[in-house]
């Protein structure tokens, strides 16, 4: 059987290994000239960057999984930290949060009782939340967002702007006031509230192309696959010998479309079985995430290869000098929407420069920036959202990517969980 995964991103990637582990053939069209999509590596003024910044964490289990098989060591790609929160507010550290080397849940529920910054009443507060929602089966009767779920639950206002809105716009890259609370919920059962490793933080080493897609595409090379680059698909039509793609000379038996969700449309010509997801896609949102590289005088480092920033435009700031031996250079992030969509690169790029000089007056000036802006990078994760699923009203035809129905927000485990998943439907 002949199948062709369109889109080359870390969905289409985890696809293309499941299917090949499988001994089907399999053939990725990827439309840009490198891998891993909204994860890849881009080249400016010859520095290996990233599309924008990007943080793993333990719970990644099948990103791990399908790194094991094709051949990567994980300490070659990540950099496993366990979690230890640092929240810079303006001049002072507000908060510092680090789970102890025990036993899940105790590794939690220890780490929130000792989070330093924190009254006794506001330790106890985000003990309780944790402790109802594990009760609940990490299930709430009617989804609601994160901030009408945090305000039912009484949390004070330090824990919310330094421990919920940070992992809420880390993990839904949307604001609490529209986050749905239940997915948050779900990260939240599987990372903090899991097993201690599942909270550890894997940091990229090397470039996000190089982590996984590049290695995917080794291994299917190895099974007898062919991944081509540069290979945008316009059209897809079905004979009676199976899909034929604008490129192919042969017909493929099953398709996957592993399509970021608001390129899905350029395929839908003709396509009856992509109008049920279309509609399902019509009405949603998109949030940005901005990164903003700066680089500062060689041997500049942050405290810590990782830190949180509250109160400020940035969220994050990542010394690629500790973590992938870029000197100098550091990752600020700024997720989900804002006023800073307005403004201009330089005016993000010396805001965000300022708020870390206010955090950290001993860093320098820095000497060079370069902001990377992707408007779409996720789909808006508000309550109840409706996302579609793998199979369509074909069934040789399937949809992968983070947007498809699943526990997780668009990240990096839900595209590779959703790869498997159509795999998993075809060889089914
Ligand atoms: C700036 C940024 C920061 C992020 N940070 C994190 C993070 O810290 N942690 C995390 O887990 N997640 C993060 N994410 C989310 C994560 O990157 C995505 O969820 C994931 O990469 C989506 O993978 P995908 O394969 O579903 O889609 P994509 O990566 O969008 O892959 C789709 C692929 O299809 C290709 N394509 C499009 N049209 C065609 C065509 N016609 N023919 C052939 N190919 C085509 C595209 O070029 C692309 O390679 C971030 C995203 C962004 C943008």
């Amino acid at each position: 059987m002949r199948v062709a995964v369109i889109g080359g991103g870390y969905a289409g990637m985890a696809a293309a290994m499941e299917l090949a582990l499988a001994g089907r053939q399999v053939e990725v069209f990827e439309a840009g000239p490198v891998l891993g999509g909204r994860a890849r590596r881009i080249e400016v003024e010859g520095l290996v960057l990233d599309n924008g910044q990007h943080m793993a964490i333990g719970a990644y289990r099948e990103l791990l999984r399908l790194l094991h098989l094709a051949g990567v060591a994980e300490q070659d790609v990540f950099a496993r930290l366990p979690m230890e929160l640092d929240v810079f507010e303006g001049p002072k550290r507000t908060m510092r949060l680090a789970c102890p080397r025990l036993p899940a849940p105790m590794h939690t529920m220890v780490g929130l009782c000792c989070a330093q910054g924190l009254s006794w009443a506001e330790r106890w507060a985000a003990v309780r939340l944790m402790g109802k929602a594990r009760l609940n089966g990490w299930r709430l009767a009617q989804d609601q967002s994160v901030a009408q779920w945090l305000a039912a639950n009484r949390q004070p206002k330090i824990l919310v702007r330094c421990l919920w809105e940070p992992l809420t716009l880390a993990a839904l890259n949307t604001p609490i006031a529209a986050a749905s609370a239940q997915v948050l919920l779900n990260v939240l059962r599987d990372s903090l509230a899991a097993s201690r490793a599942a909270s550890d933080f894997l940091l990229p080493r090397v470039d996000l192309s190089t982590v996984f897609p590049d290695a995917a595409a080794r291994y299917l090379r190895q099974l007898g696959g062919k991944v081509h680059t540069g290979a945008m698909i316009k059209q897809l039509q079905k004979t009676n010998a199976g899909w034929q793609l604008d490129r192919s000379t042969l017909p493929f038996q099953q398709v996957v479309i592993a399509l970021p969700p608001h390129r899905l449309g350029m395929l839908a010509d003709g396509i009856a079985a992509l109008a049920t997801p279309l509609a399902q896609l019509a009405n949603w949102a998109w949030q940005p995430i901005y990164t903003v590289y700066l680089r500062y005088p060689a041997g500049t480092h942050l405290p810590k290869p990782m830190l949180g920033m509250a109160g400020s435009t940035t969220q994050w700031l990542f010394d690629r000098g500790l973590l992938c031996g870029q000197d100098g250079l550091m990752a600020a992030v700024v997720s989900a929407e804002g006023p800073h969509e307005a403004w201009s690169q330089d005016v993000l790029a010396t805001t965000v420069a300022q708020e870390i000089q206010r955090s950290l007056p001993n860093l320098p000036a820095p000497l060079w920036h370069r902001v990377i802006a992707e408007k779409r990078a996720t789909f808006a994760c508000y309550p109840n959202l409706q996302r579609p699923g793998n199979t369509t009203s074909d069934p040789t035809l399937w949809l992968a990517g983070d947007y498809t129905a699943s526990d997780y927000p668009a990240t990096l485990e839900g595209a590779i969980r959703s790869g498997m998943a159509a795999a998993h439907g075809i060889l089914s």
